[in-house]
């Protein structure tokens, strides 16, 4: 065994470094949150390379006088702690006395600061956490800090950075929270020479949301704002129907520090529970304030969690506020869809439709008017199932008071025309109140949704797929219910249910899994621009190669967007921004890349399915039921069962007949 050795205090500093500075955006968190405590109303991010080249952070704040300069690059040397008690009621985002030795001790940094109200500044260049001399110098009132080479003397850690576009991910989700955190202060960052966010800094955290996050994502939120015990929350959370695939814009602040925190998330969703669909998220930006007594910030070195003296309390008040916004909001009850909606509007499920029929359909549908009347809303009555004399045999919803029948449309859905720049007006403004937005100027030009349009529609005839015959006497369909479950009776004299998004959404897995080939696309008339955040934008964009293969034609549109070109044919376009959250979310959570594969796979299936709530027509379902009879399809993918069975005892049971 080797002797056991005090480490020298280089060594030392290089390991508590690590545990602070991870990588670029954790040198920006500590720098900014010291330009917060120093008091600044405005504060200029800069970076290059991801950080890995430069990071210059300048403030307005309190500055550093020149005697102290030293000592702030100290271990534990702080002027926010004196003793042991005030650890118990922080009031600061730093406290730890550790950033400024833990930065300098991996980079090469330059400072450069003055008071208000004195003459001179001064600057200090350290090295590996050598100290030069501090030189007198002009300088503007508050604090620079420049951060060159980060990590050159650590090699080992330089080996696991990952690529400069997701470094600079990374730091761009940080500025955002950071300037979410305090919208009384103005933040700009700028990467690699160009403006990436500019916050106001008016203090209207409306504004900050509009700036960091992006009008549609503020447009999807409603304030609110409660308080239970001692604790008060404020902020804004997503319309119950504007949901998202993913919790990547669930931002909680406490007492003005971003967190992450499984508590607080669980009292927001807990408020939407039965509002939301499920599989969706709702999204928010909340502030939780609490006496500093009431909250340990000391937990991690990197304080991104803290601990409530009385969770219970904390849960509650978030809890409460949320529902009562809701609540109030009268957001929960789905908004009517329009009677056109209910039916099956993807076009390319009829695997098993010959080709003439195919054919007939698209016909048919050709020498319709182009840009077919906009569904009416459905009336506020009860719809009921009904058939429909058009189309004998057909279900169709149709409304008890509608003034005619709905015959069944055509799954197939029509070309529609567009005309560019006027995005339908089901998508151009979500119901409700606005969040106020922000400065003009900051206003992207619209990006209107258009409608895909299958490429080529009438050549790609979807290949015919032959379905083994069952080889007991195939089921009876029954007919449909909830219009989600099909009723099937077996020969044998079992009832079955089948529950059809599952089972198409398992087809779809194995299928996509099996395919050799890369799936067919359809080109958008024109592209959707998907606003997923900046992180989740530089994920996808790192996948872009996965994306490919999977028929998505992404390309960075910058600020956290990405332009879809291309979709696979079997994706309805307006899926396209929500499955590439998914996707993001998939990749970010899956530990392996076979894991993130079937993440992925997961995703396309679900969303190429037929959805629970939209009529089917029975070619369809005979595809289904065929499926499941088979036994080819038990489980969905995600393992919950596609078919449940009754014997007929177990009915006679329940009628008390046995
Ligand atoms: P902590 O923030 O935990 O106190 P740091 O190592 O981050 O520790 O900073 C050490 C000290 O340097 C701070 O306590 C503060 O007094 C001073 N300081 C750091 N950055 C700034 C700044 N931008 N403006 C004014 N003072 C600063
Ligand atoms: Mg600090």
């Amino acid at each position: 065994m080797p002797h056991i050795q005090q480490l020298d205090a280089h060594v030392a500093d290089l390991i508590a470094a690590g545990e602070v500075v991870e990588r670029p955006a954790s040198v920006v968190k500590e720098l900014v949150e010291n330009t917060i405590d120093a008091g600044a109303s405005a504060v200029v991010v800069e970076i290059q390379r991801g950080g890995m080249g430069l990071i210059r952070v300048t403030d307005n704040g309190c500055g550093i006088a020149p005697e102290e300069l030293p000592t702030a690059f100290l271990r534990h040397a702080t002027s926010k702690l004196r003793c042991e008690e005030d650890l118990g009621k922080i009031g600061t985002l730093g406290f730890r006395g550790e950033a400024l030795a833990a930065i300098s001790a991996v980079s090469r940094v330059d400072i450069l600061t003055r008071r208000p109200g004195t003459d001179l500044g001064a600057r200090l260049h350290l090295e590996g956490g050598v100290a030069g001399a501090v030189e007198e110098a002009g300088a503007p009132e508050g604090t620079t800090i420049i951060v060159r080479d980060l990590f050159y003397n650590t090699p080992a850690r330089l080996k696991f950075m990952r690529k400069d576009s997701a470094e600079t991910a990374a730091v761009s989700g940080l500025m955002q929270h950071l300037a979410l955190s305090h919208p009384d202060i103005s933040f700009k960052f700028i990467k690699d020479g160009a403006e990436a966010l500019h916050t106001p800094g008016d203090g209207k955290l409306d504004s900050a949301i509009y700036a960091a996050l992006g009008r549609e994502f503020a447009r999807s939120l409603v304030p609110v704002e409660g308080r239970g015990g001692e604790a008060a929350v404020t902020g804004f959370v997503t319309k119950p129907l504007l949901g998202r695939g993913s919790r990547s814009m669930q931002v909680f602040f406490v007492n003005g520090r971003f967190i992450k925190s499984q508590l607080l998330t669980a009292a927001l969703e807990e408020g939407y529970r039965n509002q939301i669909m499920k599989g969706k998220f709702p999204g928010c930006v909340l502030s939780v304030t609490l006496p500093v007594t009431a909250v340990d910030v000391n937990v991690h070195p990197a304080k991104t969690q803290v601990k409530f003296a009385r969770e219970r309390e904390v849960f509650d008040a978030v809890y409460h506020t949320v529902l009562d916004c809701l609540d109030r909001d009268g957001a929960p009850a789905p908004a009517p869809k329009p009677a056109g909606e209910t039916v099956n509007p993807r076009q390319d499920f009829f695997q098993s439709m010959d080709a003439r029929s195919f054919r007939q359909r698209a016909e048919a549908t050709a020498s319709k008017p182009a840009v077919p009347p906009r569904p009416q809303p459905r009336p506020a009555a009860p719809a009921r199932p009904a058939f429909d004399s058009e189309a004998p045999g057909r279900m169709a919803r149709v409304a008890d008071s509608a003034p005619e029948k709905q015959p069944y449309r055509a799954a197939f859905r029509p070309v529609e025309k567009v005309s560019i720049g006027k995005p339908p007006a089901s998508v151009a403004e979500p119901p409700g109140k606005a969040a106020a937005p922000g400065p003009e100027k900051a206003e992207k030009p619209p990006r209107p949704f258009v409608p895909a349009i299958p490429r080529q529609q009438t050549l790609d005839l979807p290949e015919q797929q032959t379905i083994e015959p069952p080889k007991e006497a195939p089921w009876r369909i029954a007919g449909e219910v909830l219009h989600t479950y099909i009723v099937c009776e077996s020969e044998d004299g079992c009832v079955w249910l089948i529950d059809k998004h599952a089972a198409h959404e398992r087809m779809n897995f194995d299928r996509l899994k099996a395919a050799q080939e890369p799936p067919m696309r359809q080109t958008l008339l024109q592209p959707v621009a998907a606003e997923l955040g900046r992180e989740d934008a530089a994920l996808l964009l790192e996948n872009r190669e996965a994306l490919e293969r999977f028929g998505f034609a992404c390309e960075d549109f910058g600020d956290g967007t990405i332009l879809v070109r291309e979709v696979p044919a079997d994706i309805d376009a307006a899926d396209t921004a929500a499955t590439l959250e998914e996707f993001a979310e998939k990749l970010r959570t899956g530990r392996s890349p076979a894991e993130k594969r079937e993440g992925l796979l997961h995703t396309m299936a679900c969303k190429a399915a037929i959805k629970g709530g939209w009529t089917s027509d029975p070619a369809e379902l005979r595809v289904l039921v065929d499926k499941v009879q088979s036994g080819e399809v038990k489980y969905c993918p995600h393992g919950r069962p596609v078919a449940v069975k009754l014997t007929k005892y177990e009915l006679e049971k329940m009628f008390k007949r046995v």
